[in-house]
Protein backbone atom coordinates (compact mmCIF):
# COMPACT_ATOMS: atom_id res chain seq x y z
CA UNK A 1 0.00 0.00 0.00
CA UNK A 2 1.00 3.07 -0.66
CA UNK A 3 1.93 6.03 1.95
CA UNK A 4 -0.14 8.65 0.18
CA UNK A 5 -3.82 7.49 1.18
CA UNK A 6 -5.73 6.89 -2.16
CA UNK A 7 -8.73 9.47 -2.21
CA UNK A 8 -11.62 9.78 -4.76
CA UNK A 9 -12.56 13.07 -6.23
CA UNK A 10 -16.11 12.65 -6.54
CA UNK A 11 -17.44 16.16 -8.27
CA UNK A 12 -15.63 18.44 -10.12
CA UNK A 13 -13.28 21.01 -7.60
CA UNK A 14 -11.73 23.83 -7.81
CA UNK A 15 -8.35 23.79 -9.49
CA UNK A 16 -6.39 25.14 -5.76
CA UNK A 17 -8.14 22.45 -4.31
CA UNK A 18 -7.10 20.08 -6.43
CA UNK A 19 -3.96 20.78 -6.75
CA UNK A 20 -3.02 20.39 -3.04
CA UNK A 21 -5.38 17.45 -3.12
CA UNK A 22 -3.37 16.05 -5.95
CA UNK A 23 0.21 17.37 -3.97
CA UNK A 24 -0.74 15.23 -1.02
CA UNK A 25 -2.74 12.48 -1.80
CA UNK A 26 -3.11 9.67 -4.89
CA UNK A 27 -6.17 11.21 -6.48
CA UNK A 28 -8.89 9.11 -8.51
CA UNK A 29 -11.15 11.24 -10.21
CA UNK A 30 -14.81 9.45 -9.96
CA UNK A 31 -15.71 12.27 -12.84
CA UNK A 32 -13.77 10.35 -15.42
CA UNK A 33 -13.01 7.22 -14.56
CA UNK A 34 -14.58 3.95 -15.90
CA UNK A 35 -17.08 1.61 -14.11
CA UNK A 36 -14.29 -1.07 -13.91
CA UNK A 37 -11.58 1.53 -13.48
CA UNK A 38 -13.44 2.70 -10.21
CA UNK A 39 -14.55 -0.91 -9.09
CA UNK A 40 -10.22 -1.55 -9.11
CA UNK A 41 -9.69 1.41 -7.06
CA UNK A 42 -12.51 0.96 -4.73
CA UNK A 43 -10.89 -0.90 -1.96
CA UNK A 44 -7.88 1.37 -1.40
CA UNK A 45 -10.39 4.30 -1.07
CA UNK A 46 -9.89 6.08 2.45
CA UNK A 47 -11.38 9.65 1.36
CA UNK A 48 -13.59 10.94 -0.66
CA UNK A 49 -13.61 14.80 -1.69
CA UNK A 50 -16.51 15.92 -2.92
CA UNK A 51 -19.45 18.62 -3.57
CA UNK A 52 -22.22 19.62 -0.99
CA UNK A 53 -25.23 18.26 -3.47
CA UNK A 54 -23.07 15.11 -5.47
CA UNK A 55 -24.78 12.04 -4.09
CA UNK A 56 -22.83 10.47 -2.03
CA UNK A 57 -25.60 7.56 -1.11
CA UNK A 58 -25.67 5.03 1.39
CA UNK A 59 -24.88 2.64 -2.09
CA UNK A 60 -22.42 4.19 -2.67
CA UNK A 61 -20.76 4.40 0.34
CA UNK A 62 -20.78 0.78 0.55
CA UNK A 63 -18.80 0.09 -2.26
CA UNK A 64 -15.42 1.49 -0.65
CA UNK A 65 -14.84 -0.83 2.56
CA UNK A 66 -11.67 0.82 3.30
CA UNK A 67 -13.58 4.60 3.03
CA UNK A 68 -12.55 6.69 6.39
CA UNK A 69 -13.61 10.15 5.79
CA UNK A 70 -15.50 12.74 3.19
CA UNK A 71 -14.66 15.80 3.02
CA UNK A 72 -17.39 18.24 1.48
CA UNK A 73 -16.25 21.60 -0.20
CA UNK A 74 -19.50 23.70 0.99
CA UNK A 75 -21.36 24.18 4.22
CA UNK A 76 -24.17 22.42 2.88
CA UNK A 77 -23.93 18.48 2.41
CA UNK A 78 -27.53 17.18 1.78
CA UNK A 79 -25.80 14.98 -1.32
CA UNK A 80 -23.85 12.80 1.48
CA UNK A 81 -26.03 10.22 3.35
CA UNK A 82 -24.14 11.38 6.47
CA UNK A 83 -26.15 8.93 8.60
CA UNK A 84 -24.64 5.89 6.59
CA UNK A 85 -21.44 7.05 6.51
CA UNK A 86 -21.58 7.40 10.61
CA UNK A 87 -23.02 3.83 10.83
CA UNK A 88 -19.40 3.16 9.38
CA UNK A 89 -18.10 5.32 11.67
CA UNK A 90 -16.94 7.59 8.57
CA UNK A 91 -16.09 11.21 9.21
CA UNK A 92 -18.18 13.97 7.41
CA UNK A 93 -17.07 17.42 7.26
CA UNK A 94 -18.08 20.54 5.44
CA UNK A 95 -16.80 24.37 5.11
CA UNK A 96 -19.07 26.46 7.46
CA UNK A 97 -18.33 30.01 8.84
CA UNK A 98 -15.82 31.17 6.01
CA UNK A 99 -18.87 31.71 3.52
CA UNK A 100 -21.31 32.82 5.81
CA UNK A 101 -20.71 36.54 4.80
CA UNK A 102 -20.42 36.09 1.45
CA UNK A 103 -23.96 34.14 1.15
CA UNK A 104 -25.43 36.68 3.33
CA UNK A 105 -24.01 39.66 1.31
CA UNK A 106 -25.70 38.10 -2.03
CA UNK A 107 -28.96 37.14 -0.62
CA UNK A 108 -29.04 41.16 0.32
CA UNK A 109 -27.81 41.94 -3.22
CA UNK A 110 -30.49 39.55 -4.71
CA UNK A 111 -32.65 41.37 -2.31
CA UNK A 112 -32.14 44.72 -3.39
CA UNK A 113 -31.71 44.01 -7.12
CA UNK A 114 -34.87 42.29 -7.06
CA UNK A 115 -36.82 44.70 -5.22
CA UNK A 116 -35.44 47.78 -7.60
CA UNK A 117 -35.04 45.59 -10.74
CA UNK A 118 -31.91 46.30 -11.24
CA UNK A 119 -31.38 44.26 -13.89
CA UNK A 120 -34.24 45.00 -15.63
CA UNK A 121 -33.15 48.75 -15.39
CA UNK A 122 -29.95 47.75 -16.27
CA UNK A 123 -31.26 46.42 -19.55
CA UNK A 124 -33.76 49.71 -20.14
CA UNK A 125 -30.19 52.01 -19.95
CA UNK A 126 -28.49 49.91 -22.56
CA UNK A 127 -30.71 49.30 -24.76
CA UNK A 128 -31.83 53.06 -25.21
CA UNK A 129 -35.47 52.14 -24.68
CA UNK A 130 -35.03 55.19 -22.03
CA UNK A 131 -35.43 57.91 -24.50
CA UNK A 132 -38.97 56.61 -24.97
CA UNK A 133 -40.03 57.30 -21.22
CA UNK A 134 -39.04 56.88 -18.38
CA UNK A 135 -38.63 53.39 -16.15
CA UNK A 136 -41.60 51.55 -13.62
CA UNK A 137 -41.57 52.39 -10.46
CA UNK A 138 -40.14 50.36 -7.84
CA UNK A 139 -40.08 48.38 -4.54
CA UNK A 140 -38.67 50.33 -1.19
CA UNK A 141 -36.52 47.83 1.01
CA UNK A 142 -35.62 50.53 4.00
CA UNK A 143 -38.42 49.75 6.67
CA UNK A 144 -39.94 46.55 5.06
CA UNK A 145 -40.73 43.66 6.85
CA UNK A 146 -38.05 40.46 6.53
CA UNK A 147 -39.03 36.66 7.12
CA UNK A 148 -35.98 34.54 7.19
CA UNK A 149 -36.50 30.41 6.98
CA UNK A 150 -33.25 29.04 8.61
CA UNK A 151 -31.95 31.81 10.84
CA UNK A 152 -28.69 29.62 11.71
CA UNK A 153 -24.54 31.18 10.40
CA UNK A 154 -26.33 32.33 7.28
CA UNK A 155 -29.55 33.90 8.50
CA UNK A 156 -28.23 35.20 10.89
CA UNK A 157 -25.87 37.20 8.75
CA UNK A 158 -28.64 38.38 6.60
CA UNK A 159 -30.59 39.64 9.65
CA UNK A 160 -27.70 41.35 11.09
CA UNK A 161 -27.32 43.15 7.77
CA UNK A 162 -31.22 43.67 6.97
CA UNK A 163 -31.19 45.49 10.31
CA UNK A 164 -28.87 48.10 8.61
CA UNK A 165 -31.44 48.73 6.53
CA UNK A 166 -34.23 49.15 9.36
CA UNK A 167 -35.91 46.04 8.27
CA UNK A 168 -38.58 44.18 11.05
CA UNK A 169 -37.12 40.73 10.77
CA UNK A 170 -39.16 37.62 11.90
CA UNK A 171 -38.01 33.87 11.36
CA UNK A 172 -38.97 30.17 11.02
CA UNK A 173 -36.84 27.37 12.59
CA UNK A 174 -38.04 24.30 13.88
CA UNK A 175 -37.07 25.93 17.15
CA UNK A 176 -36.40 28.86 18.21
CA UNK A 177 -33.26 30.68 18.52
CA UNK A 178 -32.06 31.76 22.36
CA UNK A 179 -29.53 34.53 21.61
CA UNK A 180 -31.69 36.73 18.71
CA UNK A 181 -33.77 39.56 19.17
CA UNK A 182 -36.15 38.47 16.41
CA UNK A 183 -39.60 37.37 16.40
CA UNK A 184 -40.19 33.25 16.15
CA UNK A 185 -42.97 32.11 13.87
CA UNK A 186 -43.28 28.30 14.46
CA UNK A 187 -45.64 27.76 11.18
CA UNK A 188 -43.76 29.32 8.07
CA UNK A 189 -46.92 29.64 5.97
CA UNK A 190 -48.10 32.48 9.10
CA UNK A 191 -44.91 33.86 8.63
CA UNK A 192 -45.36 34.08 4.57
CA UNK A 193 -47.99 36.00 5.30
CA UNK A 194 -46.74 38.56 7.33
CA UNK A 195 -43.60 39.75 5.34
CA UNK A 196 -42.79 41.46 2.51
CA UNK A 197 -39.46 39.78 1.45
CA UNK A 198 -39.01 35.79 2.52
CA UNK A 199 -35.63 34.97 2.40
CA UNK A 200 -34.39 31.33 2.48
CA UNK A 201 -31.57 30.10 3.62
CA UNK A 202 -32.44 26.47 5.60
CA UNK A 203 -30.15 23.27 4.72
CA UNK A 204 -31.51 21.07 1.53
CA UNK A 205 -32.05 17.28 1.57
CA UNK A 206 -35.09 15.51 2.37
CA UNK A 207 -36.34 17.34 5.89
CA UNK A 208 -37.12 20.41 3.67
CA UNK A 209 -38.04 19.55 0.66
CA UNK A 210 -40.62 21.85 -1.54
CA UNK A 211 -40.86 23.71 2.35
CA UNK A 212 -42.14 26.86 0.57
CA UNK A 213 -45.00 25.50 -1.40
CA UNK A 214 -48.22 26.55 -3.22
CA UNK A 215 -50.05 27.69 0.09
CA UNK A 216 -47.05 29.17 1.32
CA UNK A 217 -46.56 31.46 -1.92
CA UNK A 218 -50.30 32.05 -1.34
CA UNK A 219 -49.30 33.34 1.73
CA UNK A 220 -46.44 35.86 0.37
CA UNK A 221 -49.10 37.32 -1.30
CA UNK A 222 -48.92 39.55 -4.51
CA UNK A 223 -47.11 42.53 -3.10
CA UNK A 224 -44.46 39.50 -1.70
CA UNK A 225 -41.07 38.96 -2.52
CA UNK A 226 -39.38 35.48 -2.19
CA UNK A 227 -35.21 35.18 -2.10
CA UNK A 228 -33.56 31.39 -2.10
CA UNK A 229 -30.08 31.15 -1.75
CA UNK A 230 -30.69 27.77 0.41
CA UNK A 231 -30.85 24.88 -2.40
CA UNK A 232 -33.48 24.56 -5.59
CA UNK A 233 -34.99 21.59 -3.61
CA UNK A 234 -36.64 23.41 -0.51
CA UNK A 235 -38.65 25.27 -2.73
CA UNK A 236 -41.93 23.34 -4.99
CA UNK A 237 -40.59 25.36 -8.31
CA UNK A 238 -43.64 24.59 -10.36
CA UNK A 239 -45.13 26.14 -7.94
CA UNK A 240 -43.16 29.25 -8.05
CA UNK A 241 -43.21 29.47 -11.75
CA UNK A 242 -47.02 29.03 -11.44
CA UNK A 243 -46.98 32.03 -8.50
CA UNK A 244 -45.14 34.37 -10.72
CA UNK A 245 -46.98 33.63 -13.96
CA UNK A 246 -50.42 34.42 -12.26
CA UNK A 247 -48.81 37.03 -10.20
CA UNK A 248 -49.63 35.64 -6.52
CA UNK A 249 -46.03 36.83 -5.36
CA UNK A 250 -44.51 39.89 -6.52
CA UNK A 251 -40.88 38.50 -7.64
CA UNK A 252 -38.23 36.53 -6.38
CA UNK A 253 -34.37 36.49 -6.42
CA UNK A 254 -33.05 33.00 -7.10
CA UNK A 255 -29.30 31.64 -6.92
CA UNK A 256 -30.21 28.19 -6.70
CA UNK A 257 -32.51 26.10 -8.59
CA UNK A 258 -34.17 22.65 -8.79
CA UNK A 259 -32.30 20.52 -11.69
CA UNK A 260 -28.66 22.57 -11.73
CA UNK A 261 -27.64 24.28 -14.42
CA UNK A 262 -30.72 24.08 -15.65
CA UNK A 263 -33.03 26.87 -15.60
CA UNK A 264 -36.59 26.12 -16.32
CA UNK A 265 -37.75 28.28 -20.14
CA UNK A 266 -40.17 29.36 -18.13
CA UNK A 267 -38.73 31.03 -15.56
CA UNK A 268 -36.32 32.57 -17.87
CA UNK A 269 -38.84 34.35 -19.34
CA UNK A 270 -40.84 35.94 -16.68
CA UNK A 271 -40.08 39.69 -15.72
CA UNK A 272 -39.36 40.63 -11.79
CA UNK A 273 -37.24 37.66 -11.64
CA UNK A 274 -33.30 37.75 -10.62
CA UNK A 275 -31.80 34.44 -11.34
CA UNK A 276 -28.07 33.88 -10.95
CA UNK A 277 -26.04 30.56 -10.98
CA UNK A 278 -25.19 29.42 -7.40
CA UNK A 279 -22.74 31.99 -7.09
CA UNK A 280 -23.14 33.10 -3.57
CA UNK A 281 -20.24 32.35 -1.74
CA UNK A 282 -18.65 32.69 -5.31
CA UNK A 283 -15.63 35.42 -4.42
CA UNK A 284 -11.80 34.21 -4.84
CA UNK A 285 -11.27 34.72 -0.92
CA UNK A 286 -14.11 32.76 -0.03
CA UNK A 287 -13.90 29.63 -2.52
CA UNK A 288 -9.93 29.91 -1.69
CA UNK A 289 -10.83 29.76 2.09
CA UNK A 290 -13.13 26.76 1.37
CA UNK A 291 -10.65 24.74 -0.70
CA UNK A 292 -7.90 24.95 2.26
CA UNK A 293 -10.70 24.07 4.59
CA UNK A 294 -11.89 21.03 2.64
CA UNK A 295 -7.93 19.77 2.10
CA UNK A 296 -7.01 20.68 5.96
CA UNK A 297 -9.71 18.47 6.96
CA UNK A 298 -8.46 15.52 4.90
CA UNK A 299 -4.72 16.39 6.20
CA UNK A 300 -5.88 16.44 9.58
CA UNK A 301 -7.51 12.98 9.42
CA UNK A 302 -4.44 11.58 7.78
CA UNK A 303 -2.24 12.67 10.60
CA UNK A 304 -3.94 11.83 13.06
CA UNK A 305 -5.09 14.98 14.52
CA UNK A 306 -8.46 16.34 15.44
CA UNK A 307 -10.48 17.61 12.46
CA UNK A 308 -11.52 20.71 12.22
CA UNK A 309 -15.30 21.03 10.76
CA UNK A 310 -16.99 17.59 11.29
CA UNK A 311 -20.64 18.40 10.73
CA UNK A 312 -22.84 17.95 13.77
CA UNK A 313 -23.93 14.32 14.70
P1 LIG B 1 -26.80 26.33 9.72
O1 LIG B 1 -26.84 24.89 10.04
O2 LIG B 1 -25.98 27.25 10.56
O3 LIG B 1 -28.29 26.93 9.68
C1 LIG B 1 -29.37 26.24 9.16
C2 LIG B 1 -30.64 26.74 9.86
O4 LIG B 1 -31.77 26.16 9.22
C3 LIG B 1 -30.71 26.37 11.33
O5 LIG B 1 -30.96 27.53 12.08
C4 LIG B 1 -31.87 25.39 11.43
O6 LIG B 1 -32.60 25.60 12.66
C5 LIG B 1 -32.71 25.74 10.21
N1 LIG B 1 -33.46 24.58 9.71
C6 LIG B 1 -33.03 23.31 9.53
N2 LIG B 1 -34.02 22.53 9.11
C7 LIG B 1 -35.12 23.32 9.03
C8 LIG B 1 -36.47 23.08 8.66
N3 LIG B 1 -36.90 21.85 8.31
N4 LIG B 1 -37.32 24.13 8.69
C9 LIG B 1 -36.92 25.35 9.07
N5 LIG B 1 -35.64 25.64 9.42
C10 LIG B 1 -34.77 24.62 9.41
O7 LIG B 1 -26.32 26.41 8.21
P2 LIG B 1 -25.70 27.65 7.40
O8 LIG B 1 -26.42 28.88 7.80
O9 LIG B 1 -24.23 27.63 7.52
O10 LIG B 1 -26.08 27.23 5.89
C11 LIG B 1 -27.44 27.07 5.52
C12 LIG B 1 -27.59 26.53 4.12
O11 LIG B 1 -27.29 27.52 3.15
C13 LIG B 1 -26.67 25.37 3.73
O12 LIG B 1 -27.11 24.14 4.24
C14 LIG B 1 -26.70 25.42 2.21
O13 LIG B 1 -27.69 24.57 1.69
C15 LIG B 1 -27.05 26.88 1.90
N6 LIG B 1 -25.93 27.53 1.21
C16 LIG B 1 -26.07 27.99 -0.07
C17 LIG B 1 -25.02 28.60 -0.74
C18 LIG B 1 -25.17 29.14 -2.12
O14 LIG B 1 -24.17 29.22 -2.83
N7 LIG B 1 -26.33 29.56 -2.55
C19 LIG B 1 -23.70 28.71 -0.12
C20 LIG B 1 -23.66 28.24 1.24
C21 LIG B 1 -24.74 27.66 1.86
P3 LIG B 1 -33.40 24.38 13.36
O15 LIG B 1 -32.43 23.26 13.51
O16 LIG B 1 -33.90 24.95 14.66
O17 LIG B 1 -34.53 24.04 12.45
Amino acid sequence: TSARPDILIAAALPPHLMQRLQDTFTCHDATSLSEAALAAVAPSIRGIASKGETKVSREYIARFPALEIISVFGVGYDGVDAVAARERGIEVTNTPDVLTDDVADFAMTLLLSTARRVVDADRFARSGEWKKGPFALTTKVTGSRLGIVGLGRIGKAIARRAAAFDMEISYHNRSPQSDVPYRYVADLKTLAGEVDFLVLSMPGGAGTRALVNADVLDALGPKGFLINVARGSVVDEAALIKALQEGKIAGAGLDVFENEPNVPDALAKLPNLTLTPHMASGTVITRTAMADLAFDNLQAHFSGKPLLTPVPR
